[in-house]
């Protein structure tokens, strides 16, 4: 597919830019351009274009602000000390977000072409892929149903849009452990939507993760919505959990966690290290009593935004336990420099997860 391509009349100054990559925090500063692809029924995936990131004008009756048929995908780009851009596993978010659009009723969008999206914005926005040590350009791509109606069908036209900005280092000094909260609320059922990454899922966790922070932690436990006994993901972030004797566990794949390619990453990167890796469902009550006993010796959570970050202290209604020392355990710590230095192109990418873009 052509892409039409509008440079920005004004794009943001060399030394503004550079003031804000020195220190790009997350989610707040964004690149120049942005990338829009349409669909509709009859002509399918059609009207790309590369052009200066701007409001979109969106009818009121949009099916996206009243039922929320809205998916999203997160991966980053990193300059590699030879200049080069590369991202980590792109195909993977790509068949995700596929994924996500099938159990969202919308339609996918050929893999090819979710590449070739990057690719495009890349070639615009080159300058705004940061180069310091940890940090990386954030790229969002996410799909919303853009047709005027009130009537609950899935909608007949929807949007693609590509937007990025700068990540800096989540931990500047080695990854500090977290503190989470167990919820009384769930984040998905059986049945229900949350191995998608949509929108809504993240809607119905802002309660959960006000309370969390609220008591003073930092990020959200789920537990399965069934009989409330069964770890799940945080609000964000998967989880593993490293024994005494070599066995690591991480929660099954059973339609209400999200299939985070960070985890599929550390599954093999884990079992190349010779640990067992099993993914098998861990109760809260095990996990209290393996913590206590100090048969578990780390936690850890992963995802694209903090990578992977060492769980210290885990609080609900009755009382708290805290897992090793509380601090960052050595596998969690291992493991992070493999995969970042995979991601950096700093260690040999013997699984060809590396795609280079530019
Ligand atoms: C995106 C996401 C993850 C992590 O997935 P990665 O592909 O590793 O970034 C985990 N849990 C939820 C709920 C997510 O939305």
């Amino acid at each position: 597919m052509e892409f039409q391509h509008i440079t920005h009349p004004s794009p943001i100054a060399d030394a503004e830019r550079e003031a804000i990559l020195a220190n790009p925090g997350f989610g707040t500063h964004f690149t120049d351009h942005m990338v829009s692809i349409e669909w509709t029924e009859n002509a399918g995936w059609h009207d790309a274009k590369v052009g200066p990131r701007q409001p979109i004008q969106l009818d009121p009756a949009a099916a996206v602000l009243h039922y929320a048929q809205e998916i999203f995908e997160g991966l980053k780009a990193y300059r590699h000390a030879d200049g080069t851009i590369a991202l980590f596993r792109p195909e993977e978010n790509a068949k995700r977000l596929n994924k996500s659009a099938d159990r969202l009723a919308m339609p996918n969008l050929p893999e090819g072409l979710f590449i070739e999206a990057i690719r495009q914005l890349i070639a615009v926005d080159k300058a705004w892929v940061p180069s310091a040590e940890g940090a990386s350009l954030y790229l969002r791509p996410f799909m919303i149903a853009t047709e005027a109606f009130l009537g609950v069908r899935p909608a007949k036209r929807y949007k693609f849009m590509l937007i990025a900005g700068p990540a800096g280092n989540y931990f500047k000094s080695g990854a500090p452990a977290v503190s989470i909260w167990i919820s009384d609320y769930t984040r998905a059922a059986p049945g229900g939507t949350g191995a998608a990454k949509c929108g809504g899922n993240y809607a119905a966790s802002l309660v959960p993760t006000r309370e969390a922070f609220a008591r003073g932690h930092d990020q959200v436990l789920f537990l399965d919505a069934v009989e409330h006994k069964w770890v799940e993901e945080l609000g964000g972030m998967n989880l593993f959990f490293v024994f005494d004797d070599g066995k690591v566990v991480t929660p099954p794949l059973t339609g209400t966690i999200l299939p985070g390619i960070t985890r599929a990453s550390l599954i093999q990167l884990l079992r190349e290290e010779g640990l067992d890796v099993r993914e098998e469902p861990y109760s809260i009550d095990q996990w209290r009593a393996d913590a206590e006993s100090g048969h578990l010796l780390e936690t850890m959570a992963c995802g694209t935004a903090a990578v992977v970050t060492p769980v210290g202290k885990v609080a609900g209604e009755d009382g708290e336990f805290t897992i090793g020392s509380g601090g960052p355990g050595q596998l969690t710590s291992k493991i992070r420099e493999r995969l970042t230095g995979i991601q950096r192109g700093e260690l040999a990418d013997t699984h060809s997860w590396v795609m280079t873009i530019g």
